[in-house]
């Protein structure tokens, strides 16, 4: 496994692989890895010869300087764990190599970056756009691999490519999740034992949403959503929008798309969760 932290070792490397007909599988990532990343290599070996992942906490998708201070970091575990899938590479850049200068780059997603994250973490697509479109140009991957618990982030992604006319195909991959049904997430560490015994609520709170939304309108789901999960006293709901898993745009009846996605943030004290989950899919 190869560590590298400047864009001209990491080109070098996958001209090499390119040149023997590799095909390149990358996944980005922030670090401080969990089972759900892990997920993602594991479909990237599937797919792909030669695999990329890059490390990289990002400064310009965090609308919240707090946020991104307190952002968990620990790459020797994370070294570990991918040399123990046998990755072929690691991309750890410093925040220098990738902003040498400040990006001013400002991105059109239409109205998919009007609602949910968009709307109440401004900036934060641009700023994901900005690096993701900077790690395409770099790594010149064949396929990329991003999960499906960013749900918002994967439609942005796919309109990215497709606008840029990028050469990689985007694959979508499952929600991991602890046995408790709490999606992981590298914030999940940030919680205390008190506000983690209480965060599998909101997957449950999904889940049940499921059953509870037959007989019953958008709205009254959302109602008992919110309320369910407002309702423990620990946890505070910013958003939970039930939207077209196309558009992102809110469904008004259950018949208004025949792909339905409930999307949702929660503040847990200062920890911020997001899930969702899927209502219909054609
Ligand atoms: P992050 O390090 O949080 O930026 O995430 C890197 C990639 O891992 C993104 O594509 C995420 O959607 C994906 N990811 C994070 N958590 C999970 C999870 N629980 N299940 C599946 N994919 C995940």
């Amino acid at each position: 496994m190869k560590i590298v932290t400047s864009i001209k070792e990491l080109q070098d490397e996958i001209k090499k692989q390119k040149k023997e007909g590799r095909v390149i599988g990358f996944v980005p990532t922030m670090g401080a890895l969990h089972e759900g990343h892990l997920s993602l290599v594991q479909e990237a070996r599937k797919q792909s010869d030669y695999i990329v992942v890059s490390i990289f906490v990002n400064p310009t998708q965090f609308n919240n300087p707090d946020d991104l201070k307190t952002y968990p970091r620990d790459l020797d575990r994370d070294v570990k764990m991918l040399k123990d899938l046998s990755v072929e590479l690691i991309f750890t850049p410093t925040v220098k190599e990738m902003y040498p200068e400040e990006d001013k780059r400002q991105f059109d997603f239409g109205m998919l970056d009007k609602v949910m994250e968009g709307k109440f973490r401004p900036g934060h697509f641009n700023g994901v756009a900005q690096v993701v479109s900077k790690l395409f140009d770099q790594v010149k991957p064949d396929k990329a691999f991003f999960g499906e618990k960013d749900f918002q982030q994967l439609a942005i992604i796919r309109k990215l490519v497709k606008d840029l006319k990028m050469p990689v195909e985007v694959v979508g991959c499952s929600i991991v999740r602890e046995p408790d049904g709490l999606a992981m997430s590298s914030r999940n560490q940030l919680l205390t034992p008190e506000m983690r015994k209480n965060a599998p609520l909101i997957a449950k709170t999904l889940f049940e949403s499921l059953n509870f939304a037959s007989g019953k309108t958008v709205k009254e789901t959302v109602d008992q959503v919110v309320n369910t999960i407002n309702g423990s006293g620990m946890l505070e709901v910013e958003y939970f929008e039930i939207v077209d898993g196309n558009t992102l745009q809110p469904v008004d009846k259950w018949d208004d798309s025949d792909y339905i996605v409930g999307c949702i943030a929660v503040f847990a004290g200062k920890v911020r969760l997001i899930d969702n989950v899927t209502y219909k899919y054609h």
